[in-house]
């Protein structure tokens, strides 16, 4: 598949979803994803790929190969965005993955068969579930907690995919086991900008870092702002604004061990201007590569954590939604990738990844590794997030010769 296919493929995507600054909102099971969902599973079949979807709706693209006995070799990544989501961040992956898919069935049939799979709601924007789709394979998800998740408007996650078509029961049924996948390699922009300042296409990934993700309340009491003197409050963002000024503070201080700290969201309730706040849920977003690390880190936010209720005198409490491991790519594929690259005449890069990515669940079942596209700046989640073509297009020679080498 060539240059033109390829930009043409990421340029209709771009416009399902569109929004007013240019982006593109396609939450998971929202009637834009469905569209995308569904051009992009036409492409598939087009391809003639066998596809099926599965009861959370990852859609499984498969090639066979000459040994009907061989474990599939997988790639893939996700055309679902967050909200004002710009048009590279798992479209290339996804897009590249076909595209690699198509050369390899022009080759002709290889050893192994192939699989594209394409993963539902790997964004966590609408339902505070991260890389969903692929917990679900692989038997990781967590389906109490996720049972009772709401968006913005209320809707649960079982409502949305009702309303898509899906049946929140049957997940269970989606579960993939070891010996099914003996490998996959997903490509994506990088989320940083490393390889823009070295200069360099494309990399190869070593590790990803991972998410612990905390729900947080604070309850203070709300009252009239006239009426209520200042030694008489208990205003609970006055206590979050120091909580959040302290997860900073633990951010620093364990930024050399690779840990990030970030509070993204913040609701105030009752939430009028004359009224002491009574409530404050925020949501503590914790990252590194080292899960020893990140529980340190984690444990220094609640000491922290403490002192400040004590100082208030207002209760802080902590719901843990999600804890994702660090994850190391597979020694093997590593080799692969980098022999790929010898191969291609490209730059060796490793690098880790800060964000997380469905390769990271996956590998639970099968060994994994994953190629990064150049992104400049390290812009991502926003619109103006970009990545060359000519990038894309070695990340998507890399991608076949790779597949090629694992399934032959
Ligand atoms: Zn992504």
């Amino acid at each position: 598949m060539n240059k033109q296919w390829v930009s043409n493929v990421l340029e209709t995507l771009s416009t399902i979803g569109r929004t007013q600054s240019g982006g593109s909102s396609r939450l998971a099971f929202s009637a834009a994803d469905l569209e995308a969902r569904r051009y992009f599973t036409g492409l598939m079949k087009e391809a003639g790929l066998a596809v099926r979807e599965d009861a959370f709706g990852n859609i499984i693209g498969r090639l066979e190969g000459t040994d009907s006995a061989a474990p599939a070799i997988g790639t893939g990544s996700h055309i679902d965005t967050v909200p004002e989501g710009g048009h590279f961040d798992g479209m290339v992956g996804s897009t590249a993955s076909l595209a690699a898919l198509m050369r390899l069935k022009e080759r002709g049939p290889l050893r192994h068969p192939l699989e594209l799979i394409i993963f539902q709601m790997e964004e966590s924007s609408r339902f505070s579930l991260s890389t969903f789709g692929s917990k679900v394979m692989v038997g990781t998800a967590d389906l109490d907690v996720a049972r009772g998740q709401k968006d913005k408007e209320g809707l649960s996650l079982p409502e949305a995919m009702n309303h898509a078509g899906y049946d929140f029961e049957k997940l269970p049924g989606a579960i993939r086991h070891k010996g099914e996948l003996a490998a996959f390699v997903e490509m994506h922009i990088e989320q940083s900008a490393n390889l823009d300042e070295a200069g360099i296409p494309v990399g190869l990934v070593t590790a990803i870092a991972a998410p612990i993700r905390s729900h947080v309340v604070i309850e203070g009491k709300a009252s009239h702002s006239g009426g209520t003197p200042m030694n008489n409050r208990k205003d609970a963002l006055v206590c979050a604004a120091d909580l959040v000024l302290a997860i900073r503070a633990v951010g620093n201080r364990f930024a050399k061990k690779e840990i990030v700290t970030t509070v993204g969201n913040l609701v105030v309730s009752p939430g009028a201007m004359n009224v002491v706040p009574g409530k404050v849920e925020l949501w503590l977003d914790l990252r590194g590569t080292d899960r020893a690390v990140m529980d340190e880190a984690e444990a220094a936010v609640e000491k922290a954590a403490e002192g400040i209720s004590a100082v208030h005198g207002l209760p802080i409490k902590f719901r843990r939604l999600v804890t994702d491991t660090p994850v190391r790519m597979t020694p093997r594929i590593l080799e692969v990738l980098e022999e790929s690259c010898r191969a291609l005449e490209l730059p060796v890069m490793r690098l880790v990844s800060g964000a997380g990515h469905d390769t990271m669940n996956v590998a639970r079942i099968a060994d994994v590794g994953m190629i990064f596209i150049r992104n400049k700046d390290g812009l991502s989640h926003h619109p103006e997030e970009h990545a060359d073509i000519d990038d894309i297009m070695a990340g998507l020679d890399l991608l076949t010769e790779t597949l090629y080498r694992l399934a032959k």
